[in-house]
């Protein structure tokens, strides 16, 4: 057969290969850029995402051109625009295309390759003479009325498959490949109303004789109405009096009650002239990126929503990111009481339907405003007037597995195309953000002041080396914090206690005087390793101290080099030694516990925070969690365990990391009438990112941790793609390691133009083992066209007998090197 081809299409497919592949659209298909298709690769059919259409003269292909199986949209289900920011974000993460236009569509929406079963001429003979009996006769049956596909058959019956194949030998039934329905569909539901120009008193009189229908018919209003299908509404339709529609239903929308709606307040000198700039910049329809710098309560959300309106009555829509919904409701909460049903909200608590619908409302245009987590940047509005990050800081914004993009990038880059502002709102900006703001890539706005004009806490600090804050005691609270715990709890007003610890205590950490051991190339905390990965720690003397970014390694110390303790090195603690303290300290005290633990199970989180709120919880102990968005107005104290601890985590982000926290956990008090006060507990007062904190004093820090990095050249002063390694041999994950290090060398002396990356590594990663997988890292770091071009060339030949049953990841400015 002859066949003419149009066109082809160039399509991304979901698989882990840095490249598109071309396709011919057979005659009479059309897709258009933006749209999904099945397409046959390595054997089996794929949904993939079609980039790009060309002649069928610019074709690539290895042998045959093969051809789309079937165009699944035929409206693309990706904005162009979205579609061309996408890629360009994929291409800077080294994500293959691909993968990359896989998470910015909401899953399980596109039909899937699956096999049609149908019964042949003989099956039919054979189901109605009853020949076929037992679990053979019930897939016969289950065929009877219409083909089916086999993966319905395989869930209905368990020993489908040897079924199946039997039937196909014995000529009962053909199998062709096809397509499923997608797993998540539009959900609709029918809805009833009286036929339009029906002459009700002559229906009536027609139903004399049958009195339930006219009473139906008279219930029944114009309007579409969902109803019970009974026999009698079912013969009302029957006789054309009454039309039944089926109508579109959203799930889970507008289910909770809206904030009672508040009149916008008249703007501070301050909120006028940011509204001004970014006003500005949404009608000119530049691509302007703003920092709105400025502490809590000083009125960026006032800010956001101003801006919101400008954009919608600019005919555009908006994109509001925050960083984690679950703890975040207040924006969206207020964002809903001013804009009612013009918001739609994309968080991870939707079911896989709930966000369908949301996306849909977006898609079709009929939902101006989206706020969500990270990857609500992906909403697909053709129009985009405006976009906001809200705590621009937040490393939730970083996604760290498949696509390992920063929802920041891809705003970027969806802005340069839309030509709409971003406004990146914070008290404690990135520090990369603020360096590019110092060197004019994005637009101060500053709010220097709270608007309520409610004082800041007070923040002391404990030296925890000084024996007389710690007391006969060796527990872990200070005496000063032991009497504000008190002092708080006999008021009959709340604390917070925060311990800044992530389920990883294996760096070097004298609990006596608050020594950390650090790498002398690196600056980076050691991290101890057992011998033999990263079980628990009996002897301390058996294993060996490491550096996670270039693999220097010295002997653990038997005492600690600084205060001679015996005691230095691996202290357990967590909240739940914490917990414990606090409740026997102050048995009449309700004390709750908020971690990964306790609230790995869904629903469990929301309680307790449910319950702090309405005060049955005096005193809330917990991990990074209690630090974010709770606006509890009776807590008055805020208790931070061990401010020092985050900065010995093995990162060179990590006084950054706590200067952030613990302004934002001091943020916590005293957001009520009473005023707040802060207790942070730390072996380092003197510490730059400690001692700014309490006078909440960004700009000294920023400029303290600039300096800090620049004669190591961490970023911003160049960029670090991070290569992970991980399998079940030791060996061989050492092996591959050590290989793409060697490659990575080679690389750099025969490419003269990147001689100032550098390669870090390989070594151990801090979490050496996780789930029996034993983890490698190799870090590159130099300027961002160089480390990248590096890290293409090495992941192109990251394959092989040298990588065999290990699994390589690759992250360009990750923000977890775990
Ligand atoms: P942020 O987002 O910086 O934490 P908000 O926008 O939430 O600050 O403002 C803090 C509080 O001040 C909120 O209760 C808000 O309603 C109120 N507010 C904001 N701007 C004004 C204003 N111009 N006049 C009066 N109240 C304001
Ligand atoms: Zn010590
Ligand atoms: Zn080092």
């Amino acid at each position: 057969m002859e066949v003419s081809i149009t066109t082809v299409v160039e399509v991304a497919v979901p698989v882990p290969v840095d490249e598109t592949f071309d396709y011919a659209l057979l005659e009479g298909m059309t897709a258009e850029p933006g749209a999904r298709v099945l397409v046959p690769h390595g054997g089996r059919r794929v949904v993939g995402v079609v980039v790009a259409n060309k002649p069928g003269s610019a074709a690539r292909a290895r042998g045959t051109l093969r051809a789309v199986v079937q165009v699944l949209d035929e409206e693309p289900v990706l904005p162009i625009l979205l579609l061309e920011a996408v890629l360009r974000v994929a291409r800077d993460a080294l994500c293959p295309p691909g993968i990359a236009l896989a998470a910015a569509i909401p899953p399980g929406t596109a039909p899937r390759p699956g096999t049609k079963v149908a019964l042949l001429p003989a099956g039919l003979r054979a189901l109605e003479r009853g020949e076929v009996r037992g679990t053979l006769g019930k897939v016969l049956w289950s065929l009877g009325r219409r083909a089916r596909s086999e993966n319905e058959i395989r869930a209905r019956f368990p020993a489908a498959v040897a079924a199946l194949e039997r039937l196909e030998r014995l000529g009962f039934l053909s199998r062709k490949p096809g397509t499923d329905p997608p797993k998540v569909r539009p959900r609709t539901e029918r809805v009833y109303r009286v036929a339009p120009g029906l002459d009700r008193g002559r229906a009536e009189q027609a139903l004399a004789r049958a009195p339930k229908q006219r009473a139906l018919l008279k219930a029944l209003g114009n309007a579409a109405a969902p109803a019970l299908s009974t026999p009698s509404l079912r013969a009302l339709v029957e006789a054309g009096f009454v039309l039944c529609e089926e109508r579109e239903f959203l799930r889970g929308v507008a289910r909770e009650p809206l904030l009672p709606s508040v009149e916008a307040p008249e703007l501070t000198p301050h909120q006028k002239t940011a509204l001004g700039e970014i006003a500005g910049a949404i009608e000119a329809r530049r691509d302007t990126q703003f920092l709105l710098y400025g502490i809590t309560g000083s009125g960026k959300t006032e800010v956001y929503q101003r801006a919101t309106e400008v954009a919608l009555r600019n005919g555009r829509a908006v994109i509001v990111l925050v960083p984690e919904i679950s703890l975040t409701h207040q924006v969206v909460d207020r964002f809903r009481a001013r804009f009612g049903d013009r918001v739609a909200v994309l968080h991870s608590g939707l079911s896989a339907g709930e966000r369908f619908d949301q996306w849909r409302l977006i898609r079709e245009g009929r939902v101006p405003i989206a706020i969500g987590a990270r990857s609500a940047i992906f909403a697909p509005y053709t129009d985009l007037g405006l976009i906001v990050i809200d705590e621009e800081h937040d490393g939730a914004y970083k996604s760290d597995e498949g696509f390992r993009y920063h929802a920041r990038d891809v705003a970027r880059a969806r802005a340069e195309r839309a030509g709409c502002p971003i406004v990146h709102g914070s008290a404690t900006p990135d520090v990369g953000t603020a360096w590019r703001s110092a060197h004019g890539e994005l637009q101060r706005l500053t709010l220097p002041e709270r608007v309520a004009s409610r004082p800041l806490p007070t923040v002391e600090i404990v030296d925890m080396a000084d024996p007389s804050s710690r007391g006969a005691k060796r527990g872990m609270l200070s005496r000063p914090l032991r009497q504000a715990l008190a002092e708080t709890l006999a008021a009959g007003q709340q604390s917070i206690l925060f311990l800044n610890r992530r389920g990883f205590a294996a760096h070097v950490y004298c609990f006596s005087c608050g020594y950390a051991l650090r790498c002398h190339h690196c600056d980076i905390s050691l991290v101890y390793h057992a011998s033999e990965g990263l079980r628990r720690v009996d002897d301390p003397l058996e294993g060996e101290l490491r550096c996670h970014y270039c693999g220097y390694r010295e002997d653990p110390k038997s005492r600690c080099p600084s205060c001679s303790s015996p005691e230095g090195g691996m202290q357990a603690f967590g909240t739940e030694r914490l917990h414990e303290e606090v409740s026997s300290m102050y048995p009449s005290a309700r004390v709750g516990r908020l971690d990964r633990d306790t609230s790995s199970r869904k629903g469990a989180q929301r309680g307790i925070l449910a319950a702090f709120h309405r005060g049955e919880i005096d005193v809330l102990v917990g991990t990074q969690m209690v630090a974010k968005g709770h606006d509890v107005p009776n807590v008055t104290l805020v208790g931070v365990i061990a401010a020092d601890l985050g900065l010995h985590f093995p990162d060179f982000r990590a006084g950054e990391r706590t200067f952030q926290l613990l302004t934002q956990v001091a943020g916590r008090a005293g957001r009520g009438v009473e005023p707040g006060r802060v207790v942070i507990q730390t072996f380092l007062p003197k510490h730059y990112a400690i001692a700014l904190a309490r006078t909440h004093d960004y700009p000294r820090f920023y400029r303290e941790e600039i300096a800090r990095r620049h004669p190591h050249g961490w970023p911003p002063f160049n960029e670090i793609v991070h290569f992970g390694f991980s399998g079940k041999r030791a060996a061989a994950v050492e092996r591959a390691a050590v290989t793409l290090a060697g490659l990575a060398k080679t690389c750099l002396q025969d490419d003269t133009g990147s001689d100032s990356v550098q390669v870090l590594g390989p070594a151990p990663a801090p979490l050496t083992r996780i789930r029996d997988e034993f983890r490698w890292q190799l870090l590159l770091l130099g300027p961002r066209e160089g480390v990248r071009a590096i890290a293409r060339e090495l992941a192109r030949q990251a394959h092989g007998p040298a990588f065999a049953g290990v699994a390589v990841r690759v992250d360009a400015n990750p923000l977890q090197m775990l």
